[in-house]
């Protein structure tokens, strides 16, 4: 087997420490092995039972945290009945682990040390915990704006978290950068070694439903790693004659971040660059998909479409499928959410198969952070490229404030009762710090967290402390 760019077609060995081929183009794996029936080693659960077509050299032990064939339970909405695929139940609660453990397992077996990534979502939280078991060294670059909950996910498994101030793609340039000074970039959606274990969704579906494909697929979409996993695996299936046909793929994505969804309507082969919109569907914000020409062309060859929700439309997908007994992140309820505007192309009698990519323990931070609805105050506003500029009006603006509120309270002489617009200039001195902090990379919540203790040492010195006990 060899590394293979999709691009100019040049090859480059296994352990090759590059990411992406010198013209920029993508890897693929040549001479990954195809899925035969007789090879399946059915006294293994889990991606491990598939293990001839893993990339993995023979004599190589895979790293395994106790991966499991995924229930498929069929559940209904509104009248629709469809199976769902709990992925979530992996052993750090997302599909990733399946790509991670081949990831992992191939690193181990060429002797890398240290692997460095850009995720703090799923993907960083699985690679954590997967190179804690095989005892790699693991780094994740994380922008400051990442879920709470994920970081301390991926702190616990002993994972150096690396806070990188800015946008999203300062944290790939600093991974990048890390990887070029001799740590592996373990990129989920780079890798195609993660990809090569996705396949096995397919394999599993193909042996629980009685060795047949689903009629329908409809998955989250964000870099597309799972989509195109389930297509080679289906695809697979089809070459060794085993289906007739491929299932039909419905990716979905959040309508304030949607590259393909824009690209399948306007009928492109390419994901239309857009802005990043914030979403509570965190795992599929993604502006730019890596393959996102390979993600349109296996929607359109299998019949099926990209398709966009709204955030509303997502949790109260999320919610009624709790109440089903099943508890996702807001990410994989976006699938969910889409099968009410599939109702007229998915016929009775057909089988649809919902992969749960998340668990729901992953998302207990529902509020949008404040830091969040700063940036997308930024974003609207189109300020995010003066920002740094407008220094000086900003911080004005808070000192003009702040002497008005003195002014009110006669120097400090009777309370402070604001008038309506005192609290509205408040207000936008308020932002103006924040945004201004926000564009210098500072962690908004933390900061104002670190000065509420402060404070508080402050009253206690003074003597305030126990006032009201
Ligand atoms: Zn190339």
């Amino acid at each position: 087997m060899d590394l293979r760019c999709t691009s100019c077609h040049r090859t480059y060995p296994l352990d090759t420490r590059l990411w992406h081929c010198a013209c920029g183009g993508t890897f693929e794996i040549a001479g990954l092995p195809g899925f035969d029936p007789t090879a399946v080693d059915s006294t293994v659960s889990g991606l491990w039972r598939y293990r001839t077509t893993l990339p993995l050299p023979e004599d190589a032990a895979p790293v395994t945290l106790g991966e499991v064939t995924t229930p498929l339970v069929e559940t209904e909405l509104d009248g629709l009945r469809f199976h769902c695929k709990v992925e979530y139940l992996s052993p750090t609660g997302s599909f990733k682990d399946r790509g991670t453990a081949v990831l992992v397992s191939v690193l181990r077996a060429l002797g890398v040390t240290e692997v460095v990534e850009d995720s703090s979502g799923n993907a960083g939280a699985s690679l954590a915990a997967y190179t804690a078991r095989a005892g790699i060294a693991c780094r994740i670059f994380v922008p400051a704006h990442a879920s709470t909950v994920k970081k301390a996910q991926i702190a616990a498994f002993g994972a150096q978290l690396v806070g990188v101030p800015g946008p999203r793609e300062n944290a790939a340039q600093a991974v990048q950068q890390a990887a070029m000074e001799g740590a592996y970039y373990a990129s989920h959606y780079y890798s195609p070694f993660g990809l090569a274990g996705l396949r096995t969704v397919a394999y599993e579906l193909w042996e629980q439903l009685g060795r047949r494909a689903p009629d329908n697929i409809v998955l989250p979409a964000g870099h597309g790693t799972l989509l195109l996993g389930i297509y080679r695996g289906f695809r697979d299936l089809k070459q060794s004659g085993l289906i007739p046909r491929l299932p039909r793929l419905f990716a979905v994505q959040a309508r304030t971040c949607a590259p393909l969804y824009a690209a399948f309507i306007q009928g492109s082969t390419e994901p239309i660059p857009v802005e990043e919109g914030a979403t509570m569907a965190e795992g599929v914000r993604i502006s730019r998909p890596l393959r996102g020409r390979e993600i349109l062309a296996a929607v359109r060859e299998t019949g099926g479409q990209v398709l966009a929700v709204s955030d509303g439309e997502t949790l109260a997908a999320r919610d009624a499928l709790a109440r089903r007994g099943l508890y996702v992140e807001p990410t994989s309820a976006v699938a969910i959410a889409a099968l009410a505007h599939l109702r007229p192309v998915i016929s009775a009698g057909e089988t649809t198969v919902v992969p749960l990519t998340g668990s729901g323990f992953k998302s207990l931070n529902q509020q949008p952070r404040f830091q969040e609805k700063v940036r997308d105050f930024i974003i609207q506003h189109g300020l995010h490229h003066a920002l740094e500029t407008h220094v000086m009006d900003l911080v004005s603006e808070v000192g003009e404030v702040s002497k008005e509120a003195l002014k009110a309270t006669d120097y400090g002489q009777c309370p402070f009762v604001p008038t309506p617009e005192l609290a509205g200039e408040l207000g936008d001195a308020l932002y103006a710090l924040a945004a201004l902090g926000d564009s210098c990379g500072v962690d908004l919540e933390q900061s104002l967290e670190e000065a509420l203790r402060k404070y508080e040492t402050r009253l206690e010195a003074a003597g305030h402390a126990g006032s009201n006990q």
